[in-house]
């Protein structure tokens, strides 16, 4: 193996790695062969109270500072993400099993982006002047939350940790990074980075663990905001335990997006979108438009060119730049989605292509296409987190936007037609927080992210971020006399 895997300690707290072997041992596998690659510990409750002590005590010097100094750092920060693109990507495929031809084009540099967006905000984030009658006048103060945590999916390990430090440490706020125990090696590169820009010690820390190492955090009454990226059932679970709390927080959860392809839609554009927003990452991805509604009069000219496609896709060793098609991140995770495969074709849909574990080391499966795939079915309705594409078929307008938003999801959709006033009126109508028209699964940082009804709360991304980052307060000013009834 060309780059070490194994990090010098399982946790980074207080600017510095930190390791408590009483903690328990989780090793970090390779998905693409199936290897240990490193082991780590996961966090005793000593080391989540230090990981939260840190915090605490580093939080209220980094408010006081200037947003422009506390911008500073981030944008220092992601200068040495881009100088480090190369080692980081080749890191997040053996963490994730991504190929390094989207690792290093979407990871890293998504960081990076979220880095230096957010702190070149940080400096104008002020509060505003409000004249009221009689000469008297209001004033609000932006102010930082106090300490967050961010709780990660396995997908995309960088991408998320910086999205959810850049903007809380734009405001002002302290993070503790619990990634998922699938891929933990990537946030403890974002914190060493930090800490080489200059960020204090105790403002980024990193605690490993599963789920019970969450648990605690988000019950903590030391923290005061909880930001999770994850499936819907642990969206209720840590929703719950924060408003114990009355914590602040940002649910970014699971989806079954749908996608609408119109018969006037540009075919080659329609099936890129479609292979864009099932196949990337190996169809890991929470966005993903796995409902694709295809309008009767192009649905075997899109099938068929969505299969020619396909047939092209490159699967091999994700360290290799050709290759653009990886494994799942685990066995757990493959298993899911060949089962999901096994119960579309009981329930009549059919397989168009794909849908089979490949036989060699590692979590590899062909990427499936079903057609034929009606709303009730198992596949059209529950997220499977994996490279499985429904293609449902409309005849009109009304009926597919009534169809597809006949989930509980509402994390994203899209739509493709050469019919812009129609494209917009669609999108208009339908209940997702994230939509794309003739495109799909664009996530540049200026654009808010997140979803509606069970996919989610609040946004991550653009300005949008800093109202989940910070909060008001109000000052009154009476300029005259105060008249008091007695
Ligand atoms: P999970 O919901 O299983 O886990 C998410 C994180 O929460 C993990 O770090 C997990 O720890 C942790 N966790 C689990 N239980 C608790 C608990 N009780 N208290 C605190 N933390 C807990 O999701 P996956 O990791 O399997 O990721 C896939 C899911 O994430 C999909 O549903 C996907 O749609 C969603 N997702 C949403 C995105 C969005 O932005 N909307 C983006 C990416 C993914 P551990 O796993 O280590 O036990």
């Amino acid at each position: 193996m060309t780059y070490p895997t194994q990090p010098e300690a399982s946790h980074f707290v207080n600017g510095r790695y930190v390791e408590d072997t009483d903690g328990t041992p989780m090793d970090v596998i390779y998905p693409a062969t199936g290897e240990v690659v490193a082991r780590l510990h996961e966090a005793t409750p000593a080391i989540i109270d230090q990981a939260i002590e840190s915090a605490r005590a580093a939080q209220a010097d980094w408010a006081a500072l200037s947003g422009t100094e506390r911008g500073r750092v981030l944008r220092r920060a992601a200068d040495l993400m881009r100088e480090r693109n190369h080692e980081l990507s080749v890191l997040e495929t053996m963490d994730t099993g991504k190929p390094y031809q989207e690792t290093s084009v979407a990871d890293a540099t998504s960081g990076a982006d979220a880095l230096e967006y957010f702190g070149g905000l940080a400096g104008s984030l002020t509060g505003e002047h409000i004249p009221l009658p009689g000469g008297d006048w209001a004033y609000t103060i932006r102010e930082a939350l106090g300490v967050c945590v961010g709780i990660g999916a396995w997908n995309y390990p960088t991408q998320i940790a910086c999205w959810k430090a850049a903007p809380a440490l734009a405001c002002g706020n302290a993070m503790i990074f619990k990634p998922s125990e699938t891929t933990p090696l990537c946030a403890l590169k974002v914190a060493e980075i930090l800490i080489e820009a200059g960020l204090p010690a105790g403002l980024f820390n990193v605690v490993q663990g599963a789920g019970a190492v969450g648990a605690p955090l988000t019950t903590d009454p030391r923290v005061d905001k909880v930001s999770l990226t994850g499936s819907v059932p642990t969206g209720r679970k840590v929703y719950a335990a924060a408003a114990e709390g009355i914590k602040h927080v940002t649910m970014e959860l699971g989806g079954k997006s749908p996608l609408i392809v119109f018969d006037d839609a540009d075919i080659e554009d329609a099936v890129g979108g479609a292979i864009l927003g099932n196949f990337y990452s190996s169809g890991q991805i929470c966005s993903n438009g796995t409902r694709v509604f295809v309008q009767a009069g192009i649905k075997e000219a899109f099938l068929k060119r969505l299969t020619e496609r396909l047939s092209t896709a490159v699967i091999g060793d994700p360290l290799d730049e050709a290759t653009n098609f990886g494994p799942m991140v685990s066995e757990a995770q493959l298993g899911i989605a060949l089962n999901y495969v096994a119960a579309g074709q009981e329930e009549g849909a059919r397989l168009v292509t794909g849908g089979t574990r490949i036989d060699k080391p590692g979590f590899w499966m062909t990427p499936a296409v079903f057609a034929d795939v009606t709303d009730d079915m198992a596949i059209a309705r529950e997220e499977i987190f994996g490279p499985v594409l429904s293609v449902l078929d409309f005849t009109d307008e009304d009926e597919v936007i009534a169809r597809a938003n006949d989930t509980e999801y509402g994390l994203a959709a899209g739509v493709f037609t050469s019919d812009l006033k129609r494209g917009h009126r669609v999108i208009g109508r339908l209940e997702a927080g994230t939509c794309y028209l003739n495109s799909y699964n664009d996530a540049p940082v200026e654009m808010p992210f997140g979803g509606v009804k069970a996919s989610g709360v609040g946004r991550e991304n653009s300005k949008a971020a800093i109202e989940h980052y910070s909060q008001l307060k109000s000052i009154y000013v009476r300029m005259g006399a105060v008249e008091a009834p007695f």
